[in-house]
């Protein structure tokens, strides 16, 4: 019996596979059923080996997304490997911090080139198989800053308001013709991104103390978001930035 959940038969390009997040995404989605091209800088071996133990077919593509220059290769590669694209995951970015006073041009360029500029492209070009197809989900990695201004971080607020703004724009244009682009809005979640402040045991505290859930989440909540994104079962969410973020902000 299958449930609305299953993606036995579809295949998903994870970006930032190979860590965090990414690799808890992809995980989840094989564990749904989904084949996966583990996408990145680092070459994601780990979770390759752990979807091909699931029994599901998976293949690491090599690329800096850093500017967009690979991004048809990504597409192109994913389709001669895998033969098909039904589910995109827009998941790698970067964080710069500094003062806005102080916050360099290069900080700035870095940040939204990857978080924003590569992510709208590879929307684009996944989208525009998709919607050949008539079918398909894409789901952008966002953030609390979508919705909140945070300190220090001017350019990764902007390329995260970006993220969800963008996803409007996409889905909007896009959701007659049978493509879903939705957002997940990640709360403190435990990977080597938030390490120095889990670390700190006053912020650490602190940051615990301020979510309603009293835990940091797990890569795995957002696993579970995704596959929820990706699957039949929100076939009529469309433009939506859902947070996963144990009540933050709720509160
Ligand atoms: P990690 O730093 O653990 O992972 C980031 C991933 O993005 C890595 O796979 C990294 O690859 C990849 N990446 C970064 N730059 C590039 C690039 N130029 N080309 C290809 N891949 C790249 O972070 P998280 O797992 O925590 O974060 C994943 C996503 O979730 C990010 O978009 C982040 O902004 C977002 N997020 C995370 C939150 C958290 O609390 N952890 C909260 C809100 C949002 P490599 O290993 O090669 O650097």
């Amino acid at each position: 019996m299958t449930t609305p959940f299953d993606l036995h038969g579809k295949t998903a390009i994870v970006t930032g596979a190979n860590t965090g997040i990414g690799q808890a995404i992809a995980l989840s989605l094989a564990q749904a059923g989904a084949d996966i091209a583990a996408v990145g800088r680092t070459p994601a071996q780990d979770t390759v080996d752990q979807v091909r133990a699931l029994g599901r077919q998976a293949d690491i593509i090599s690329a800096d997304l850093s500017t967009i220059e690979p991004v048809q290769r990504v597409l192109d590669e994913t389709l001669e490997k895998l033969g098909a694209l039904d589910i995109l995951v827009n998941n790698a970015g970067i964080i710069r911090r500094a003062d806005s006073v102080d916050f360099t041009e290069e900080d700035w360029d870095a940040v939204i080139d990857t978080n924003l500029k590569t992510t709208f492209f590879l929307c684009q070009a996944a989208g525009r198989h998709m919607l050949a197809q008539g079918a398909g989900k894409i789901i952008n990695i966002a953030s609390l800053l979508s919705f909140q201004g945070g300190i220090r971080v001017p350019s990764y607020t902007a390329s995260k308001s970006g993220v969800a703004g963008l996803t409007k724009l996409l889905a909007n244009e896009w959701a007659a013709r049978g493509v879903n682009v939705n957002a997940i809005a990640p709360g403190y979640i435990a990977t080597n991104n938030t390490a120095a402040l889990q670390a700190d045991e006053t912020r650490n505290r602190q940051i615990q103390e301020r979510i309603p859930a009293g835990r940091w989440g797990d890569p795995a909540d957002i696993g579970g978001a995704a596959v929820f994104l990706a699957s039949s079962a929100a076939d009529y969410i469309h433009g939506h930035t859902l947070a996963v973020d144990g009540g933050w902000l709720a509160r």
